[in-house]
């Protein structure tokens, strides 16, 4: 029959699907719409995981902690126009923290975008997403589809991570083509992420450094947590001797209470250190930018940088000596380097030990505190012991002093566990990274929360409840901005800018959605929640009152907020 002879077809949604199933993406970070609905229904009817949330920043910021969890593009798929400018926060945020990610956005009829004469959700998607992505592509035809996918995991993958945009038209997947042809036109990338070696000079200059250090201090960053090259961290620091520093995100890369962590003797290391070396943190405002009081004497550090980025070597500070090239490869030549021929700095670990011991033995009591109202130290005191005992738990944390104390008190015990502001200190990632460290894990997910920053992406308890996801979000409610006690100057009936309703009830959210709510008003009740929420795995919500006086002005960095000397408030 006519039926039978005409050549199998394919279209354009198909062969969206085929090329990133191809690549091995396996989720996809949604919110459906005109466009790209069918593609979705296709994408699930081929047993993708196509994950559907409220708000396009929250789906993006999803598929941004996918690609920093797995070193694979997380993919965010939006529609035109304000969804599309919704999810771009997202892709800008990833690129900034160089996690790899890729928006894909329906957009709207070329034609009329480009003599501007008012389509549906009319917008040049490709010209706004530029500046704000490592790379931004456009497909035009279906049989571009494979090849354009492949450059855009490969763009969003190779060298220094970061986020793609790809732009489909809608006319693009209805176009038909022939579905033998189909196949043949798409790519799967084959070594996306190269292994890329630094020269023998470079790698001599930077063990000469190390071998003649009296204090050195290695910091690990994000990009070092990334690299997926757990082993041979491990190895290079035990066979070294080295203490090292862990940045919020890498925290955990070697356990926060292995013997030469200095994490809690941080201000003396960064100090009196004479040799630095950075492997994937940039120095950037979280270090300062590698000078000031922090830094010590001026001049009285040499740093060793390691970084898949030529250029963000000198970015502050003169690098002594760079080391170009991945993490797993740079730090396999420097294990080899350092056999027999570098004295573990032992007098150099016991000060820093020391120093470690005090401190640790300072804070101890305050996290013992079972007060009510409950303090950030109490309350976070509970928290660390219910990640002390699930170390394999995934931690997601957000907020101003929620976010500074968690990230000192809780402790870390493997790589990629804890998710955070990351680069920007961006409020409103919590729900959309939470979601996608279930999704991606299969782990229990504790998000611990500041009020406010909650927020910013609390619709998404809805998400997590339709999909029955692990995750117990604990909201630090002190009934505000960084305290929960500003008053309007004025005597007027508005409330500060700085509170919200005193005494709300975050819990009674999650349970219009069937999850669980839990109110509690001391630190051994909140233990007994999240420790009954993580063994349970039933999306949980705890409201944990904090005192509303109990907040610093923004958190650890209240020098960045200028204040008014002119009006005194
Ligand atoms: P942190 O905020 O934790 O200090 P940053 O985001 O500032 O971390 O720095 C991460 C760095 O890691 C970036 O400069 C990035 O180029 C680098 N990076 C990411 N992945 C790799 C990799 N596989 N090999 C080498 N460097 C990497
Ligand atoms: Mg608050």
């Amino acid at each position: 029959s006519v039926v039978e002879d005409a050549p199998a077809l394919t279209d354009g949604f198909q062969l969206v699907i085929d090329a990133l199933k191809l690549n091995d993406i396996e989720n996809l970070y949604v919110v459906p719409g005109i466009p790209i609905s069918d593609l979705l229904r296709m994408a699930q009817a081929e047993g993708m995981r196509v994950v559907s949330f409220r708000h396009e920043q929250n789906a993006g910021n999803a598929a941004a902690i996918a690609g920093f969890m797995t070193k694979k593009p997380g993919v965010c798929m939006t529609v035109s126009a304000p969804g599309f400018l919704n999810g771009l926060t997202a892709l800008a945020n990833a690129t900034t923290n160089c996690f790899p990610m890729i928006l894909i956005s329906g957009s709207s009829e070329r034609e009329i975008v480009d003599l501007q004469q008012g389509d549906y959700e009319e917008m040049d998607q490709l010209a706004i997403a530029k500046p704000l992505c490592k790379a931004a592509f456009r497909i035009l035809h279906a049989q571009d589809i494979g090849i354009g996918v492949a450059r855009a995991i490969r763009a969003a993958v190779s060298g220094r991570p970061g986020g793609v945009y790809l732009d489909l038209p809608a006319k693009l997947f209805s176009q038909v083509m022939d579905a033998a042809e189909g196949a043949k036109s798409l790519v799967k990338v084959v070594d996306p992420t190269p292994a890329q070696y630094p020269s023998a000079d470079a790698v001599n200059r930077a063990l000469d450094l190390l071998k003649g250090a009296k204090r050195p201090l290695v910091i690990f960053g994000k990009g070092a947590a990334y690299a997926q090259a757990d082993d041979t961290i491990r190895a290079f620091v035990e066979k070294s001797g080295i203490p090292f520093l862990q940045m919020s995100m890498a925290k955990g890369l070697l356990p926060d209470t292995h013997p030469q962590s200095a994490g809690a003797a941080r201000s003396l290391v960064l100090q009196d250190a004479d040799v630095v070396m950075l492997v994937g943190a940039r120095l950037n405002w979280l270090l300062s930018h590698g000078k000031g009081k922090t830094w010590g004497k001026p001049g009285s550090k040499k740093f060793i940088q390691v970084d898949i980025e030529p250029r963000e070597m000198d970015s502050n500070v003169e690098i002594h000596a760079p080391l170009v090239g991945d993490i797993a490869s740079v730090m396999e030549v420097l294990l080899k380097g350092i056999d027999g021929g570098l004295t573990p700095p032992t007098d150099w670990m016991n000060t820093v030990a020391a120093k470690r011991e005090q401190n640790v033995a300072k804070m101890a009591p305050k996290l013992m505190s079972n007060a009510s109202p409950m303090n950030f130290h109490g309350a976070l005191g509970a928290l660390r012991r219910v990640i002390k005992e699930r170390p394999d738990a995934m931690l997601v944390n957000e907020g101003a002093n929620t976010l500074d104390l968690a990230r000192g008190i809780i402790d870390m015990y493997q790589p990629r566990k804890r998710l955070d502001v990351g680069t920007w200190g961006v409020m409103g990632v919590g729900m959309g990274y939470a979601v996608a460290a279930a999704v991606e894990s299969g782990k229990p997910v504790l998000a611990v929360e500041g009020d406010s920053a909650f927020g910013f992406s609390g619709m998404e308890v809805e998400t997590i409840c339709r999909y029955n996801l692990p995750v117990c979000i604990v909201i630090f409610n002190n009934n505000g901005i960084y305290r929960g006690t500003d008053v309007n100057p004025t005597g007027k009936a508005d409330p500060s800018p700085m509170v919200f309703v005193p005494g709300s009830r975050y819990d009674k959210m999650m349970e219009a959605f069937g999850g669980v709510g839990v109110h509690v008003t001391n630190p051994d009740e909140l233990y007994r929640a999240v420790t009954e929420a993580m063994d349970s795995g039933r999306p949980t919500l705890v409201n944990a009152v904090i005192d509303p006086a109990a907040g610093t002005e923004s958190g650890n960095i209240g020098s960045l907020n200028p204040t008014s000397s002119v009006r005194k408030m």
